[in-house]
């Protein structure tokens, strides 16, 4: 036999692909020392009648994947091209095209490139097929919901993608029982979701159409199942958690083809590594339920920004802003963010939930007052305005649109429906590159107040190179105790229990596609930033001990990412991926179990 059949023959013993270059080895060597997925144009690429074949087990659900981006590379001044930049503004029509992120790449990090194949999943059968072909055929697998990751985690070249998007049905329950658990858990309202659902049609399900609450996400366009895998922060997360908490059962399809259903009675460990264990290193989840709440009377929001007319005053000011934080809103009526500038503007974005109008401005009275007597240093360049509305109205497109139209954009597509929109501000991140994004969970020790003024000096020394912005809702300190239960059991970082804040640096330019003439990232621009970004975050760091950052929001560089995303729970979540997938199908940067792998997940690297 030649080198050329025998490697044929390999393949088609489902033998993982071998080495080109170390073509003399014996095959159980090969698999033993330099494991390979398979590329097109590799002898192990799948041939044709295997993709057919495929393509019949999926009801042809199976495509070649194109980029519309194509067509516009080869005349980018046309009427068709200027078409498609308009609607890469939108991130549903991002979200509805299997070639496309919604991030379009990282300055030395990652591009977006679209998989060769993608089976565009109906149903669970769908995804069971495409993950059995992966794993008999050696292929670089993906997985991609809302497209929303920042790390590039639902793309690769030379992949096959699974594609959820379809898997979008939403069942309302009025007494959920996990399956397993009829007699250990009580009953409960809840909600199930097929994994491709994003979270404004869940909230339109639940909130807007019955009244209830639901703990997802903040921005609409997000995908349920990968912010559910990340642990996930929603605006209202200092009062109701994690969203992972949440989760009370899950179908996954694992790397052997099994379709199980995990709860806390069946599947125990990989139901707790799916609450924020991170997305794509698992398995395929296909549908999620998760509990419902009680929907409080109001929700509401507070905005403004002041501006300081020199470095000492804005270095006051934001020493201010910590104690003030500290005494006035500190607990879990409310979430959401300020940000401290390079440019000395402080800008508050909050949203507070279970207060009345008047409870809310009695928050904020005595920070008026002391801004109000010191006129000659303070600007309010957008004067705070807080307001409120009826909280089932919060997802509601018809009433925001009617009464609050500045705050949302609605999805400008052709016949969409007419409840989809996004956040004003959230457009930004569509056809986003990035050039940094660092992240850290600050402890609630640095409040007290003999430490308020080391973190006050921190984030103005910080906020001299980048805008450093406090995400209130994402750390959990000040949480109800049940809040906090809950999410210690799930995998993210033990640390969010005690973070008041997440810190989140980062930069990025809009509407940036590297291949796209004309839209081109400026990389010496991009490298800059970063630069400045690392250099804002080593100042924070000076005063956080034991960092850690949040998984899907954080560092493609991250340096001790184990330590960083899991904390104490790595070893727990790395024997997790080893039980479901020990053969390493699933693959994504940073993942679980990825150090096993080479950057691109194509080669596995030998062990030690
Ligand atoms: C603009 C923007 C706003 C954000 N806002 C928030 C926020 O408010 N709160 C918050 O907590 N996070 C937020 N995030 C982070 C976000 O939660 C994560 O990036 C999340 O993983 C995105 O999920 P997705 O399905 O949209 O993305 P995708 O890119 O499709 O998937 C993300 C990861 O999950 C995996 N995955 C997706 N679906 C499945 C599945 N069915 N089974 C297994 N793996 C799967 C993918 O393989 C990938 O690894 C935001 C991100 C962006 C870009």
């Amino acid at each position: 036999m030649d080198r050329r059949q025998f490697l044929k023959s390999a393949a088609a013993l489902s033998m993982l692909s071998i080495s080109d270059a170390q073509g003399q080895r014996t095959s159980g060597q090969a698999a033993a020392q330099s494991v390979h997925r398979a590329r097109p144009g590799d002898l192990s690429w799948p041939a044709e009648a295997s993709w057919d074949k495929l393509r019949r087990a999926v009801h042809g659900r199976l495509i070649k994947v194109e980029s519309p981006l194509v067509a516009c590379e080869a005349m980018p001044e046309g009427v068709s091209c200027r078409e498609l930049l308009q609607a890469l503004k939108n991130p549903y029509y991002i979200g509805a095209q299997p070639a496309l992120t919604q991030t379009s790449g990282w300055v030395d990090a990652w591009m977006s490139v679209p998989s060769i194949y993608a089976v565009v999943a109906a149903e669970t059968a769908d995804v069971i097929a495409a993950v059995n072909f992966a794993r008999e055929h050696h292929l670089r697998l993906v997985v991609k919901g809302g497209a929303h990751s920042y790390q590039g985690a639902s793309c690769s070249a030379d992949s096959l993608l699974i594609w959820t998007r379809a898997m979008n049905r939403i069942v309302l329950h009025d007494a959920f029982v996990p399956q397993g658990c009829a007699g250990t858990l009580a009953p409960q309202p809840a909600v199930t979701v097929g994994a491709g659902a994003i979270w404004m049609h869940v909230y339109d399900a639940v909130t807007t159409q019955v009244s209830r609450y639901v703990q997802g996400g903040g921005c609409t366009t997000v995908g349920v199942a990968g912010l559910i895998q990340s642990g996930g922060f929603g605006s209202f997360s200092k009062h109701y958690g994690l969203a992972a908490a949440g989760l009370l059962e899950a179908e996954v399809v694992t790397a052997d083809g099994a379709a199980r259903i995990v709860n806390a009675c069946t599947n125990p460990d990989l139901f707790w590594a799916l609450k924020g264990g991170g997305g794509g290193s698992f398995g395929v989840v296909t549908r999620l339920t998760l509990r419902t709440r009680e929907l409080p009377d109001y929700f509401g929001g507070v905005f403004g920004t002041i501006k300081a007319n020199s470095e000492a005053m804005f270095h006051r000011l934001t020493a201010r802003l910590i104690g003030y934080y500290h005494d006035h809103l500190f607990n879990p009526h409310w979430g959401e963010q300020i940000r401290f500038g390079p440019d000395n503007i402080v800008s508050i974005g909050m949203v507070f939930q279970g207060l009345s109008q008047q409870q809310a401005e009695a928050a904020w009275r005595p920070f008026l007052d002391w801004v109000a007597s010191v006129p000659q240093d303070l600007t309010w360049q957008t004067p705070l305005q807080i307001a409120v509305l009826p909280a089932r109205h919060f997802w509601d497109a018809r009433f925001l649109k009617q009464n609050v139209p500045h705050l949302i954009i609605a999805d400008d597509r052709p016949g969409a429906p007419e409840g989809n929109f996004l956040w004003a501000g959230d457009d930004e991140q569509a056809g986003q590159f990035m050039h940094g994004y660092r992240s850290v969970w600050l402890p609630a020790s640095l409040l007290a107040k003999h430490q308020q003024s080391d973190l006050a000096d921190a984030l103005f020394a910080g906020s001299r190179h980048w805008g450093i912005t406090l995400h209130f809702n994402k750390g959990l300190a000040g949480a109800p105790a049940e809040a906090l239960e809950a999410a210690s059991d799930t995998a993210m970082n033990p640390v969010v229990l005690d973070a008041f804040a997440l810190a989140i640096i980062a930069g990025n330019s809009t509407l940036t596609f590297p291949s796209l003439p004309g839209h081109e990232a400026n990389l010496m621009t991009a490298r800059r930033h970063a630069r400045a970004i690392n250099v804002a975050m080593g100042e924070l760091l000076k005063v956080v001990p034991h960092p850690g950052s949040y998984v899907s929001e954080s560092d493609f560089f991250e340096r001790t990412w184990q330590r960083s995303f899991w904390g104490s729970n790595y070893p727990r979540l790395a024997a997790v991926k080893t039980k479901y997938d020990p053969s390493g199908l699933f693959f994504v940067h940073h993942g679980v179990g990825s150090e096993a792998w080479s950057a691109d997940g194509f080669t596995k690297l030998a062990e030690n």
